[in-house]
């Protein structure tokens, strides 16, 4: 029997319509929108398209949204010296740095300098760390976008077996603890698994995350399992897409996500979740934990 398609844009736009309601209550109260900026350092193509998009959307749901573009040439104290303003304004309750940053520049030491309280990337060592003890405040928001669509195809994670193929920071290791909070059976896979097509023939969910075309194919999937697809590439005509063989994949597995049209829209949808979570958090500190309620 075909997969049931799990479509990521329906979903993104009530995802939008919660977030939109939710920041109409936040202005209400609070008498200014949410805050959301992004930091853009230099020309890459792709970033230029993925921040454009998430300044629409979050114009669109109602919040204030700055882009601060910098040079591909700034230095790594200019790119701080920003960082520090916006950690001490006010009125802006979450930013992300775009990556890829230009190379030569201290990734890590640049993103480290952004206040846990406004990483809606869920990417400070203090986001990361709450996360794995299971105390989320901002998890990063593609997880927490594969979360809700298991949500909402039903999927019951309790005890089942999920494997997560790739172990990024920024997507394989955070839906893994993801996972783990809502109680499955977690196997993180990366480049050096053995067995690959074994450890997901066993797996009544496979998440993959690894930027292949192609890579997972039909007869690596139980009959029934739920197949999520968060890679994202460009084949020879400049297509999209994902790291799952769609057609195989489909006729094994009871749901899967499309490339385009899965992960993608839920990635732009859960950011401006977690910075209306971060604006709530901000001026309610006894706000609960954040993760999983995207
Ligand atoms: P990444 O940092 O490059 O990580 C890729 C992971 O895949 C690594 O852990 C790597 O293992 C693993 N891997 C590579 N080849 C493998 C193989 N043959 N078998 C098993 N694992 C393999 O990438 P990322 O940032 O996590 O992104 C992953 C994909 O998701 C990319 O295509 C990216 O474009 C896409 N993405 C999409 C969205 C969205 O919104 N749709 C958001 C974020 C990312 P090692 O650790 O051993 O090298």
């Amino acid at each position: 029997m075909a997969a049931r398609i799990l479509d990521g844009k329906a979903i993104a736009a009530k995802v939008r319509g919660e977030v939109a309601q939710g920041v109409a209550r936040f202005l209400e109260a609070n008498g200014r929108p949410p805050g959301l900026d992004v930091v853009l350092v230099g020309e890459d193509p792709a970033s230029q398209v993925y921040v454009r998009n998430k300044e629409k959307a979050a114009n669109e749901v109602g919040m204030r949204s700055r882009v601060h573009r910098l040079a591909a040439t700034a230095t790594a104290g200019e790119i701080l010296a920003l960082i520090h303003a916006l950690n001490q304004d006010d009125l802006l309750d979450g930013f992300l740095v775009q990556l890829p940053l230009p190379k030569g520049l201290p990734e890590t030491e640049i993103l480290d300098a952004v206040s846990p309280d406004k990483d809606v990337d869920g990417l400070h060592p203090v986001n990361a760390g709450l996360l794995a003890l299971g105390r989320a405040k901002l998890a990063s928001a593609t997880p927490r976008g594969v979360m809700r669509l298991l949500a909402e195809c039903g999927a019951d994670l309790a005890g089942k077996r999920v494997v997560v193929i790739g172990r990024s920071n920024i997507v394989g290791k955070p839906v893994a603890q993801l996972l783990l909070a809502e109680h499955a059976t977690v196997t993180i896979a990366h480049s050096r698994t053995r067995d690959l097509a074994d450890v997901c023939r066993q797996s009544d969910v496979v998440i993959a995350a690894v930027g292949k075309a192609g890579l997972v194919r039909g007869d690596w999937i139980k009959a029934g399992a739920v197949v999520i697809d968060v890679g994202t590439t460009r084949n020879e005509q400049g297509k999209l897409v994902g790291d799952v063989a769609f057609a195989e994949v489909s006729e094994r597995a009871s749901w899967i996500t499309p490339v385009p049209g899965g992960v993608g829209p839920m990635t732009i949808a859960c950011l401006l979740e977690n910075a209306l979570l971060a604006a709530k958090a901000r001026v309610d500190s006894s706000s609960p934990n954040l993760a999983g309620r995207c």
